[in-house]
């Protein structure tokens, strides 16, 4: 019964440092095995600030089981402030789950990630925050196509952790999920989704208050906090995943430059 907090370091076969901040609260009772991953793009700070804030949160006399948390996955880019990419190899971490062990940097990163922290959980689930060319609106991604009752569990975690968008995506849709980390778990039996809330690469308390609303109540629902799960408010559920790619090259806003601009910002020679 304790909360303990520690740098796991690994070597690449280049020997270049892997190192992986972990947070760990053991409950006073038995439970779940409950882990939570945040900053596998290191530039998404709602997600790694909500992760460190619900340690400091959790009290290991009122927990059952074990909460086991990555505060910051991808160490190097965070380090960097790189937008999703792990900046030694240039990909994107969350299209190469579950890794190789003498592949490049990011292989082998999520590789020990997932062969270390993350394939012993009965749950797991993934905090986003929002990139900086990203301005979107809460959204939870399950995985289906596991088996039923891991997709049913999924599911059902995606429900509880209470956003507003809730979409399910396959290995094969019109956005395949493979290589990402939360269909990676599900692949492998474990009940998992990705949250995402934030945006344009920024720190709002008030994404974060809804992050941690979202973990509290998905932690009733594994059964880690002893109070029943609360039930959410209106959520659209999607069964599909559409990214839009333009056949052009060019430069995409929402709002039009102007628009943006007179809205925005106050002129600052008068
Ligand atoms: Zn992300």
């Amino acid at each position: 019964m304790k909360k303990t907090t520690e740098l796991l370091e690994f070597h690449t076969p280049e020997n270049e440092s892997v190192i992986f901040p972990v947070a760990t609260v053991e409950g006073k009772s038995p439970g779940p095995h409950f882990v939570i991953t945040a900053g596998i793009h290191g530039a998404e700070y709602p997600g790694i600030v909500s992760a460190i804030r619900i340690f400091n949160e959790l009290d290991p006399e009122e927990i059952h089981g074990t909460v086991k948390i990555v505060t910051i996955s991808s160490l190097k880019a965070f380090e960097s402030r790189s937008m999703f990419i792990c900046p030694v190899d240039g990909k994107n971490p969350n299209r190469y789950f579950p890794g190789s062990p003498d592949g490049t940097y990011t292989d082998v990163m999520v590789n020990l990630l997932f062969e270390h922290i993350i394939s012993s959980a009965d749950y797991h689930l993934d905090l986003h925050g929002g990139d900086m060319v990203e301005k979107l609106e809460p959204f939870t991604l399950y995985h289906t196509g596991a088996d039923a009752e891991t997709d049913q569990k999924s599911r059902e975690m995606a429900y509880y952790y209470g956003l507003p968008n809730l979409i399910a995506t396959t290995s094969d849709g019109t956005w395949p999920d493979r290589g990402s980390n939360y269909a990676n778990s599900a692949e492998h039996k474990i009940p998992a989704i990705i949250t995402e809330v934030g945006g344009i690469g920024q720190l709002e308390q008030d994404d974060v208050e809804l992050h941690l609303k979202g973990i509290r109540n998905v932690l009733r629902y594994a059964g880690v906090l002893k109070e029943p799960p609360a039930a959410p408010g209106s959520i659209t559920e999607y069964q599909n995943f559409v990214w839009l790619y333009t056949p052009v090259k060019g430069i995409f806003s929402a709002t039009s430059p102007s628009e943006t601009t007179s809205r925005k910002i106050k002129p600052w020679a008068t």
